[in-house]
């Protein structure tokens, strides 16, 4: 064997240096084992080193969307913002590279493109695009949730003279709007982030809705000293609080009361000092069942629709934004500054591209089946190939044997959300099935990273070469995940949730949404049962 295969033979292969990566790294690297992260980007922090669009910041405060697993990281580290902005957080995710000397195992500028399991080896073969090959016992995909961006396919893309960018793989050099026409396609979490801030620069701005969502205010501001330092003396308290909590936060009270149970004016006033304090997870919190009861999500709907009304000049594009297809909360609640006022400019256009869809993208702009917008620049807002998109860009098959994308051809099917019937010593980080994106996801990936290594160790200790989910637990858990989707009002919402974005996708609900508290008993649980419904030998 020549010594550069050697070489690249390892314990573990990670795909992906996001935060799900890096912990990864961090923990099985420190227990002995031989880690390579291998990673597309030349640089660390996933979903924060891509999204470098105007105005990305986070949705959960920075004092909680941010790793817990070192005190002294979280003691030292300061945020400038209670929900900090797509700079500081690539910056954390630098900071946390080089403290914990990652960079040295970590193999940049190199995609993946296909993964193949030998049964007989008990490992992992691993190709880049550039035909680099790896190999290792365990393979785990930290490829991220929403890391595949889509762009719609509209014919003449190609032909378009002017400028053209995804949110999602925003250059590195500041763009700017200045004097530009610029026409933005999609208002989900990212356009309601960079609407407001284009809008500033830009001659003039299309925005082009084909859905209208619900966005509620941030109320973003500094992140004082002393708020800070009050959290820091009781950091370890908050993020054990924040592990008995569905969402992985713990910065709001779960409510106790259900809407009905108060009258309308206190009704009123509550979703009013909800809006007041800012953030999403304090607005869902109003009421407890207003996820699970239609009359309770109604009320906080026509809230927010009043809101709308009140603050944007113009009655019909008001309506327009005015969602009217989905119960609050049941996509993704955008977390906005400023966006509804951003209608009130003279330099702002709605246009309802779901009564006059796009035709084309053209040489000079963009054509609805109405009219003809020329256009300088054109930002597709559009969002990903969620949850799944990454996975199956991979080519991941066992040799001889099954490939994941005809097993995931009805959808996608796993125990726990970390791994696949059939596909032994994979794991995924928050992988579907997993509460993943309804959840602070670093706290979801913590913990995913732990129940992971705590596999590893007990497969090491036990000398065991391979691990796989057992098929009756894989479809009990499937089941599971489904029936408790269904006890909300979730699959009433055409979202990414449900891969309905993306034409073709299978529509199967991918997130868990009992919650990560109960979520983690349940992996303790499997564990603790020695991992029930997993195959080990
Ligand atoms: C704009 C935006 C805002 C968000 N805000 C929040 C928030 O406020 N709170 C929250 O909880 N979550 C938020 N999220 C979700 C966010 O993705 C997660 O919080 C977290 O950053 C995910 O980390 P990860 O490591 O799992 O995945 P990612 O950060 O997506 O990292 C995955 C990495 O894998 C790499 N990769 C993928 N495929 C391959 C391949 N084939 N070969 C090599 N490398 C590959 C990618 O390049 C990427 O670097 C947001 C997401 C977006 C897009």
């Amino acid at each position: 064997m020549s010594s550069e295969l050697r070489d690249k033979q390892y314990d573990v292969i990670i795909i992906g240096a996001g935060f799900g990566g890096m912990y990864a790294l961090h923990r099985l690297r420190k227990l002995g084992y031989r880690v390579r992260v291998l990673e597309a980007a030349d640089g660390v922090g996933g979903t924060w080193y891509w999204n470098r669009y105007p105005g990305a910041r986070c949705d959960v405060e920075s004092l909680e969307y941010s790793y817990s697993f070192d005190d002294d990281l979280q003691q030292q580290w300061d945020w400038p913002e209670r929900f900090s902005a797509q700079p500081d957080i690539e910056k954390y995710a630098n900071h946390v590279a080089d403290r914990f000397d990652l960079r040295k195992d970590i193999q940049f500028s190199t995609r993946i493109a296909s993964a193949e399991f030998d049964n007989e080896e008990a490992s992992w073969t691993i190709r880049s695009v550039d035909g680099d090959t790896f190999t290792s016992q365990y393979l785990v995909l930290a490829v991220g949730n929403l890391s595949l961006p889509r762009v719609p396919d509209f014919p003449g893309l190609n032909e378009f003279k002017g400028r053209w960018f995804h949110t999602g793989q925003w250059p590195k050099e500041t763009v700017d709007f200045s004097g530009r026409t610029v026409g933005v396609i999609g208002t989900g979490s990212s356009g309601i982030q960079l609407i407001p801030i284009v809008a500033q620069q830009a001659k003039h701005l299309y925005v082009f809705q084909r859905t209208a969502n619900y966005s509620v205010p941030a109320m973003n501001r500094p992140l004082a000293a002393d708020v800070a330092a009050k959290h820091k003396a009781q950091y370890r308290t908050w993020r054990d609080n924040a592990k008995s909590t569905p969402f992985g936060i713990a910065g709001h009270a779960p409510p106790e009361k259900f809407a009905a149970d108060d009258e309308f004016e206190q009704r009123r006033r509550l979703f009013e000092e909800k809006w007041e304090t800012g953030g999403n997870i304090s607005f869902l919190y109003a009421y407890k069942d207003l996820l699970t009861n239609e009359q309770a999500n109604d009320m906080a709907c026509d809230f927010v629709r009043d809101k709308i009304r009140g603050t944007v000049k113009d009655p019909s594009t008001a309506e327009l934004l005015i969602p009217n297809d989905h119960p609050i909360g049941t996509k993704r609640l955008c977390l906005d500054t400023n966006y509804y006022e951003t209608y009130n400019r003279d330099n702002v256009s709605l246009v309802n591209v779901r009564k006059a869809p796009i035709e084309s993208v053209t040489v000079n702009g963009l054509r609805t089946t109405e009219a003809e917008y020329p256009l300088d620049d054109l930002i597709f807002a559009t969002g990903y190939d969620a949850m799944t998109g990454a996975i199956l860009d991979i080519d991941i098959s066992v040799k001889g044997g099954a490939r994941l994308e005809d097993a995931w051809r009805d959808g996608p099917k796993t125990y726990l959300g970390v791994m696949v019937n059939g596909f032994p010593n994979m794991s995924i980080i928050t992988g579907p099935g997993s509460p993943s994106v309804k959840t602070n996801m670093i706290s979801a990936i913590e913990q995913h990273v732990d129940w992971i290594t705590d596999l590893v160790e007990h497969m090491s200790s036990k000398g065991k070469a391979k691990f796989q989910a057992q098929p009756d637990a894989q479809e009990n858990w499937v089941q599971h995940v489904n029936e408790v989707a269904d006890s909300t009002l979730y699959p009433k919402a055409n979202s990414w949730y449900t891969g309905a974005n993306i034409p073709g996708k299978p529509r199967v609900f991918m997130p868990y949404v009992a919650g990560l508290d109960k979520y983690r008993k349940i992996c303790d649980d499997v564990a603790k049962d020695g991992y029930r419904g997993v195959t080990i030998e």
